[in-house]
């Protein structure tokens, strides 16, 4: 079976092991799937805030937004429960 060495953790692994990237020359990724994985992670743990902070900025943005939708979506229902009544 053919093995790739991981960029990361320098293990010889089986191509099973790593994700597809269609980008690379060889179609996998540089990093074996457990790196990935962690690499994930750290980003997460480290980027956590940034995207937290990202959301906040979206739902923000969109509040407004959100809340004309919301009013004549409450307004449209009511009216057409009245009709039934
Ligand atoms: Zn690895």
């Amino acid at each position: 079976m053919d093995k790739k060495t991981c960029k990361t953790c320098w293990r010889s692994l089986p191509l099973g092991k790593y994700r597809k990237n269609k980008q690379s020359k060889d179609g996998l990724e540089y990093s074996c799937r457990e790196c990935m994985k962690i690499e994930d992670k750290v980003y997460r743990t480290i980027h956590r805030e940034a995207i937290e902070a990202n959301h906040k900025k979206h739902r923000d943005a969109h509040r407004e937004e959100r809340r004309a939708a919301s009013y004549i979506y409450y307004h449209t229902h009511r009216g057409a429960k009245n009709e039934n009544v």
